[in-house]
């Protein structure tokens, strides 16, 4: 069960990473979204469980390391949040009597 999905997470402009679970490598990756979607179709879930299955660490497997579970990270789009605050709070909130 799905409750967020890959669409619903280009919408919301999040930045996710993917991060590789073995201590001697740690390598971190930004995803692409928009090719997961060509790739997945739009309604694939975006959680943890939907997409843990899809990726292996390609460092770890050149160096015959132990496949470890990967890990994800999702940064929600702060500097497009920042923004819209920014343009709420310069809109005039009082009127002339
Ligand atoms: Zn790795």
């Amino acid at each position: 069960m799905s409750l967020k999905t890959l669409v619903d997470t280009l919408a919301a402009r999040e930045n996710v990473y993917v991060n590789c679970g073995h201590p001697m490598c740690c390598k971190s990756t930004r995803l692409d979204i928009a090719a997961l979607i060509d790739r997945l179709g739009p309604d694939h879930g975006s959680m943890h469980q939907d997409l843990v299955g899809l990726f292996v660490c390609a460092d770890c497997k050149a160096a015959s390391r132990d496949r470890r579970p990967v890990f994800f990270t999702f940064v929600p789009d702060y500097q497009g949040q920042d923004e819209a605050r920014s343009r709420r709070a310069s809109r005039p909130t009082f009127e002339r009597g």
